[in-house]
């Protein structure tokens, strides 16, 4: 191993700008050498599904070039250079042909999109959007178009849903769930949500999967496993994300949800580290922004003066539909308790209590959404 050599972090999305700017704050000058599959363009990746409500074309959603950011951050940046696979051993990350040494080494590298296997011959015409680039592709296709048909009802579903119907597009979406959001919202909270999606226009198709997918000339036409057809120009496919694990895995990092890391987001392996949506953090697979703030400030501080632990307060989701403002805390996975209910039209505020009446989670829709802030007072921290 190599004593001169750099911290290379891997991936540029907000996972990887964070570290690298935490870093700066503290440490002027220690050698950052940074590999991205992608341009290197700093963008904000919850913007992709406010463009319309924003008035922002692609272009417009991205805040810094690769040049800027080599400028602002002095670091090396390669661009356009995928990694391939990890020599921990040797300390050296495999470019292809080419081997670069690291002294430490961040994986930053994120989360692929989940993409369903669907018989037809319309697949140019489905798009997934995880970064800037697909995000591009995208408003560009829908140039001069006007119907979008969306795949999964998620939190993704339903903030594209939202964005393009405030575009004056034409939205229909299909989900196997009976709710929207399952598994982050009660039934209640996502009801509300769906009468403020259908307010703008929204078709819901719940209970059904999209089983073929035909190029029809200018378009596609769907067909829904409960004999329903569609006809639409584009399609997105916003179907789940899976924390990218395998050229971890294949360098013998443990892997589970995600590349395993401690609180202080070290690998299973020496001088390797893991943050943001590859990784799965002290058992916690939390795929948004405000984990991997905290993650940032922490492994900065490892890696450039004392080994520090994250500690995750509570961190509620908020969701971009507009049209029912919504924000939510989960309770964990294995809490016992019930919800909470108080509804009024789209105004909807659900608590989960535990048997002695502690809030372990919650969620609030419409005019309830503003409290917020004060129930998150009131849910325990992820890491307590
Ligand atoms: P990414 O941004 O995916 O970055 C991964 C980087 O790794 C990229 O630069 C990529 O090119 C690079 N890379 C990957 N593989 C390789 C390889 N083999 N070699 C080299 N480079 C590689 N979260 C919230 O908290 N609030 C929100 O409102 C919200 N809205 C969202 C809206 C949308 C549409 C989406 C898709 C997500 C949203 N999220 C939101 C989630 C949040 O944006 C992500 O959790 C976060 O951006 C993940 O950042 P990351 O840096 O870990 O991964």
């Amino acid at each position: 191993m190599n004593a001169d050599a750099p911290i290379v972090i891997v991936g540029t999305g907000l996972s990887g700008y964070s570290l690298a700017k935490e870093i700066r704050k503290q440490d002027k000058d220690t050698p950052i050498v940074m590999v991205t599959a992608d341009d290197g363009y700093s963008y904000s990746k919850p913007m992709l599904s406010t463009g319309f409500t924003k008035g922002k074309e692609a272009d417009e959603l991205a805040q810094a070039s690769s040049d800027t950011m080599v400028e602002q951050l002095n670091l090396q940046l390669r661009t356009h250079t995928t990694v391939t696979g990890i020599d921990p051993d040797a300390h050296e990350l495999v470019l292809g042909d080419e081997r670069l040494p690291y002294g430490k080494l961040v994986l930053a590298w994120g989360a692929d999109v989940i993409r369903l296997s669907i018989a037809g011959d319309g697949h140019e015409r489905v798009f997934s959007i995880n970064d800037l680039m697909d995000y591009r592709a995208f408003r560009k296709a829908l140039k001069g178009k006007k119907r979008v048909a969306i795949m999964g009802a998620g939190l993704i579903g339903c903030e594209f849903a939202n964005d393009l119907r405030n575009g004056d597009v034409d939205v229909d979406v299909i989900a196997p769930s009976d709710a929207l959001m399952p598994g982050l919202l009660p039934p209640a909270a996502a009801d509300a949500v769906r009468d403020g999606l259908e307010g703008l226009g929204v078709r819901f198709h719940l209970e059904t999967v999209v089983e073929h997918i035909a190029n029809n000339g200018d378009g596609v036409r769907l067909t829904l496993s409960n004999g329903e057809e569609l006809d639409s120009d584009l399609v997105i496919s916003a179907v789940g994300l899976r924390p990218r694990t395998e050229l971890a895995a294949a360098a013998s990092l443990e892997t589970r949800r995600g590349i395993v890391v401690n609180r202080a987001l070290e690998t299973s392996m020496p001088d390797v580290y893991a943050l943001g949506d590859c990784a799965e953090v002290d058992g916690h697979v939390l795929l948004y922004v405000l984990p991997l703030m905290a993650c940032s400030r922490a492994l900065a501080k490892t890696l450039v003066s004392e080994r520090t632990e994250v500690k995750y307060g509570t961190m509620p989701v908020m969701v971009k539909t507009p049209c029912c403002p919504t924000a939510v805390c989960p309770p964990p996975a294995n809490a016992s308790g019930t919800w909470e209910v108080d509804a009024d039209g789209q105004d909807v505020r659900a608590l989960f209590r535990s048997e002695s009446g502690e809030v372990l989670g919650f969620a609030v829709t419409g005019a309830y959404a503003m409290e917020k802030q004060a129930l998150s007072k009131e849910v325990p921290p992820i890491h307590g």
